[in-house]
């Protein structure tokens, strides 16, 4: 296969994403590196990018070093190609086709921990959304702000649990489940025995986000490799806004509104970890969080993740926030297929049980 341009696929992913109205950081980077390439001998760039220096250079990065090395190797890079398959399709139409294959939500919480509403309630309100599942993730004993659960108290919860599914319409059941903190050293904040008991796993960090690179990379790459963890919640930890009016409420002390920055870690690392250990990364739906960034979205989707698009929802109403989520996700080309809560209860939990 004959080598592609790759100053020109550059500045092809460039005028893609300012015409996608991207941030305009993500388009300089584009931009500085066709910039930086093209004041080289080609044979430089070659082979630069043959030994893997192509990142020395100023202005360019790994995710444009990566475009270069497709392009001179005759393929179009990844980046352009999930832009240009996203380029004129109906984005609308596409995050509505995903919402409406999704069969469940494997992230929500109730008032036994920091969500607002009786499991009941929130069960009911996912049957009128249309759902066949809702995976209950009450909060860990560590997480005492958002009064996390005990053993003991997730124990009560399993038998209540039980109660109400024989109470609700047939067709729809609430699954078990946590969102388990991810403690310093990357363990999860719960019994083994109870964590091997429920029927999905989220794990989320909420403590020590500030963690410099290594210790945060070190400490998620744990909880991966981790075969009790099934999907890996709101990966960076941001809050990108206050929340829109009118979702304020109680019910959601342990989401309130603020701004913070993305934890650092090496999110290629991360991904292919989860990629190798088919631990599936969280699209969350909160407005505040939106959290993986798109730019992550589309690495993990490259590094072969599995997604699930869930709410975190604290309230019945914000159960039907997963609009948001699909939208992000149509956004950087996700196919419904790698999302598995597009899947019916029974496969979610041979894919569950057959991790660990
Ligand atoms: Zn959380
Ligand atoms: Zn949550």
């Amino acid at each position: 296969m004959g080598a592609r341009d790759p100053i020109a696929d550059l500045r092809r992913i460039a005028f893609l994403l300012e015409r996608a109205n991207e941030a305009t950081y993500r388009v300089r980077a584009f931009r500085s590196a066709a910039t930086a390439l093209a004041g080289l001998p080609a044979a430089e760039v070659a082979e630069r990018a043959g030994n893997g220096t192509l990142t020395d250079l100023a202005g360019v990065g790994d995710v444009t070093a990566r475009c270069v090395a497709e392009s001179l190797a005759g393929e179009e890079p990844v980046y352009l190609r999930r832009l240009v398959a996203t380029e004129g399709s109906d984005l609308d139409a596409e995050a509505t086709a995903l919402r409406a294959a999704l069969k469940g939500d494997c992230h929500t919480h109730s008032d036994w921990s920091d969500g607002g509403s009786p499991i009941e309630e929130m069960a009911l309100a996912a049957v009128e959304l249309g759902h066949e599942y809702m995976v209950l993730t009450d909060h860990s004993p560590r997480l005492t702000v958002a009064r996390g659960l005990t053993a003991a108290r997730l124990r009560r919860q399993l038998d209540h649990v039980a109660q109400v599914n024989a109470a609700l319409p047939e067709g729809f059941r609430i699954l078990t489940g946590i969102e388990v903190d991810i403690l310093a050293d990357g363990s999860l904040d719960q019994d083994e025995e109870l964590l091997a008991r429920l029927d999905v796993v989220v794990g989320s960090v909420h403590s020590g986000l500030k963690d410099d690179r290594a210790k945060m990379t070190r400490r998620m790459l744990t909880a991966v490799a981790n075969p009790h963890l099934d999907i890996l919640g709101h990966v960076t930890g941001r809050m990108v806004s206050s929340r829109p009016a009118g979702v304020t409420g109680p019910g959601d002390k342990g989401h309130r509104a603020r701004t913070r920055a993305e934890s650092d870690f090496d999110a290629d690392a991360v991904f292919a970890a989860c990629a190798e250990h088919d631990t599936a990364v969280e699209i969350n739906s909160r407005p505040e969080r939106q959290d993986p960034p798109k730019r992550l979205i589309r690495r993990a989707l490259e590094a072969g993740c599995r997604f699930a698009i869930d709410t975190d929802a604290h309230a019945p109403g914000q159960l039907d926030w997963q609009r948001f989520g699909c939208e992000r996700a149509a956004l950087c080309g996700v196919p419904a297929e790698r999302v598995v809560n597009t899947w019916s209860a029974e496969q979610l939990l041979e894919w569950t049980r057959d991790r660990a």
